[in-house]
């Protein structure tokens, strides 16, 4: 075990519904990563997304990740009580209102010079009299603009624990939704949030691989340290599809009808590559991050 030395990893799950064999995965991998290396481990709740999450699904994800034996240091933390740090961030940061609605954003990206997946640009340079006329038109319908980031590059390159240099798309990316309810971007909070905690270790699922450049680019903005990431590959369907809910008999309570909490355990030590494991802490005691699969999962049920 190595010594211990300061600094932190996490779990952020969001709150909108029973954690899954995937999402059971990729916090055990976050815990063991963070215990391995003789980090804390925090477990903070992402529930900024004011459409999609409840606290009701926040309290049995938590429950759910102790009763798999995975623990955690200090209080859990709701990104929706952090919410006046994104504000203090976002008055640090370059940024414009943006008024496209998605269907603008398609159809300016339609053009022949728009890059796939960049924001087109279509409100950074607008005159003042332009904002205040759009400004003007979202009000009638009681909507407030979004707030994007004024991006001065358009890569930005980060280190990640497998993949070791990786160069990923930055765009004016959104910081704050608008419309009738405005909410705070996930890129915006994840940042801040893991800066202010301490957390230099972010082990979470592949899928958020591209969004690691956009994010690392804006903690150097903030003048927050980047953290490094260890993106590990997620558990597919019999499809190759990303393991959902609706596969059936994924969540960690479906399981537990026909089995015990250790044969979970054991199910997803196996899925990792170990066996005979029938507790978190076993399985800590023989972890060696350089011999976890790096192909993804396949689910079989
Ligand atoms: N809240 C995200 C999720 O549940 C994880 C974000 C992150 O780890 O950066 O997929």
């Amino acid at each position: 075990m190595p010594s211990p030395k300061a600094g932190a990893g996490r779990y952020a799950p969001s709150p909108s519904g029973d954690l899954h064999f995937g999402n059971l995965r990729t916090a055990l991998l976050a815990w063991l990563f963070a215990r391995h290396t003789g980090r804390a481990f925090h477990m903070r709740v992402e529930d900024i997304d004011t459409q999609r999450s409840s606290l009701e699904s926040a309290h049995r994800q938590l429950e759910d990740l102790k009763t798999l034996g995975v623990d955690w240091d200090g209080p859990v933390t709701y990104q929706s009580d952090n919410t006046d740090r994104y504000e203090a961030a976002l008055n640090r940061l370059p940024t414009f209102e943006c008024y496209c609605s998605r269907r603008d954003i398609q159809e300016a990206s339609s053009a022949p010079h728009a890059v796939p997946g960049h924001y087109p640009g279509t409100c950074r340079n607008l005159s003042e009299s332009e904002r205040r006329r759009k400004r003007e038109e979202l009000e009638q319908q009681n909507r407030v603009p979004a707030i994007r980031l004024r991006a001065d590059t358009d890569h930005f390159t980060v280190h990640d624990h497998y993949l070791g240099e990786y160069t990923g798309d930055v765009d004016d990316f959104i910081l704050r939704r608008g419309g009738q309810q405005p909410d705070w971007a996930y890129n915006l909070a994840v940042v801040v949030d893991d800066g202010a905690q301490g957390v230099d270790q972010v082990v979470r699922g592949d899928d958020l691989l591209s969004s690691a450049p956009r994010q690392a680019y804006l903690a150097t903005l903030l003048e927050t340290a980047v953290p490094g990431y260890v993106h590990v590959p997620l558990v597919l369907n019999t499809e190759g599809r990303r393991l959902a809910k609706r596969d059936g008999a994924v969540t960690l309570r479906e399981m537990l009808a026909d089995a015990p909490v250790s044969a979970v355990v054991a199910k997803l030590a196996a899925s990792l590559g170990y066996s005979g494991i029938s507790t978190p802490a076993q399985l800590l005691e023989q972890f060696d991050p350089e011999t976890l699969p790096r192909e993804p999962f396949e689910w079989q049920g």
